[in-house]
């Protein structure tokens, strides 16, 4: 059990306290970015220089952008499958009103850089190291996120710590320039001087920053669900669990890149903890196979039965109970109503693993599972055995029969319905 457990949570399925460490990151995220705001923009305005107040911009864009994340991962913590889609909108409104803001101080800032008369920045040292320590500071925290990104596996914070060694390379750029200039380099290139150039560069990190800032609201805004493609995807994800009864309810939403998803869903078990466990299994399934999926909640309801699926193996004669479980030539599956206690449906199917050589009970447990059945009745007693285990996972009830026929088998699970 203990085993199972472990390789289950090696598949992603986040706690709780994982889910606040990610919150709390994309928070730190944002205040770091709104320091760095204030400490570049004192730096712009003592030494004039263009490069650095570029860089505020940069820093600006940034804090606005990690503070969208912040808020979208707040808003996924809600427990109620409604959600304020009002305040969700106006989130998304502003960061679009913001990008369209970043591309007017970008414009600016080329303004400035191809004309406007020729001034030299004023660099102290203490300029120089106060964007040295914002830039090691960028980088370790980067760092740090992407670490605990890729051990949480949220496309959240893998794309901030991403986002964060670009930051790097734009902040050092700045710093290289600020250097030059502070060092006496007079270099110009085409009466430009390492100043401006640098706040050029600056400037595409800038556009970069603004274009994502726009383009992930403006998704939000023109598609505030997930497109039914991939909700279709993951339905059958979630279809495909063999102890899934029903897909209830399923609403995914986006925000910026990243989506969220909540099913509620019926499960063929009323045991608690196995439904939890199912429940765990879906959301890894889910993270796994469908990309930027950020969380995943399933609400489970173990679900009354209104049919019981059995199985039983028979032998040759296609009536007699199989001694056997693996080797049954025949399977009969019988759909019994629980309202009328009345056989609804009865099939028989031949076992299309009688003849493999290895692990024919595993195969055999698993292909009864994509049946979903609820019940097997056999009489060969498989506790602890391989295609008991694969049974139990998927809720499927075993009993053993003491008759031989399959219709007294039938009759027995009748009366006891
Ligand atoms: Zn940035």
């Amino acid at each position: 059990m203990n085993a199972k457990r472990s390789q289950v949570d090696e598949e992603g399925i986040r706690s709780e306290d994982e889910n606040r460490q990610i919150q709390r990151l994309a928070l730190l995220s944002f205040v770091i970015n709104l320091g760095l705001v204030g400490m570049k923009a004192v730096l712009a305005l003592l030494s004039g220089s263009l490069a650095i107040t570029a860089s505020v911009i940069d820093s600006a864009t940034d804090s606005v952008a990690s503070l969208a994340v912040y808020g979208g991962l707040r808003l996924s913590v809600r427990k109620s499958p409604r959600f304020p889609l009002g305040l969700y909108k106006i989130e998304n409104m502003a960061s679009v009103a913001i990008a369209l803001f970043v591309f007017l101080s970008g414009y600016e800032i080329a303004r400035h850089v191809l004309r406007g008369p020729t001034d030299y920045p004023d660099i102290s040292l203490a300029t120089i190291l106060f964007l040295l320590a914002g830039t090691i500071a960028t980088f370790v925290f980067g760092q740090y996120v992407l670490v605990v990104g890729k051990q949480t596996e949220s496309p959240t914070l893998i794309a901030e710590g991403r986002h964060r060694r670009v930051d790097v390379l734009s902040s050092s750029v700045v710093l290289a320039s600020v250097l030059l200039t502070y060092l006496g380099f007079g270099i110009e290139l085409f009466g430009i001087t390492i100043d401006r150039i640098g706040a050029a560069v600056v400037l595409v990190f800038i556009v970069r920053a603004g274009w994502e800032l726009l383009s992930d609201g403006m998704r939000v805004l023109l598609d505030a669900s997930i497109d039914s493609e991939t909700l279709d995807r993951i339905r059958k994800i979630i279809e495909n669990e063999p102890a899934v009864t029903e897909v209830n309810s399923l609403i995914g939403r986006n925000a910026g890149r990243f989506r969220f998803i909540q099913a509620t869903v019926g499960v063929r078990t009323d045991d608690l903890q196995k439904a939890y466990q199912i429940s765990e299994r879906l959301e890894a399934n889910v993270r796994k196979q469908v990309p930027h999926v950020e969380r995943v909640v399933i609400h489970y309801e173990p679900k009354p039965l209104e049919h019981l699926v059995v199985a039983v193996p028979l032998a040759d004669d296609a009536d007699t109970i199989s001694h056997h479980f693996g080797e049954a030539p025949f399977f009969a599956i019988v759909h019994l109503r629980f309202s009328d206690k009345e056989i609804e449906k009865r099939e028989l199917v031949k076992n299309p693993f009688v003849t493999l050589e290895k692990a024919k009970g595993i195969r055999v447990a698993e292909w009864l599972v994509e049946h979903k059945i609820d019940m097997l009745m056999a009489k060969e007693d498989m506790r602890h055995k391989g295609p008991s285990y694969v049974l139990a996972d998927a809720g499927v009830k075993m009993e053993i029969v003491s008759v031989d026929r399959l219709n007294e088998a039938i009759d027995s699970i009748l009366s006891k319905m």
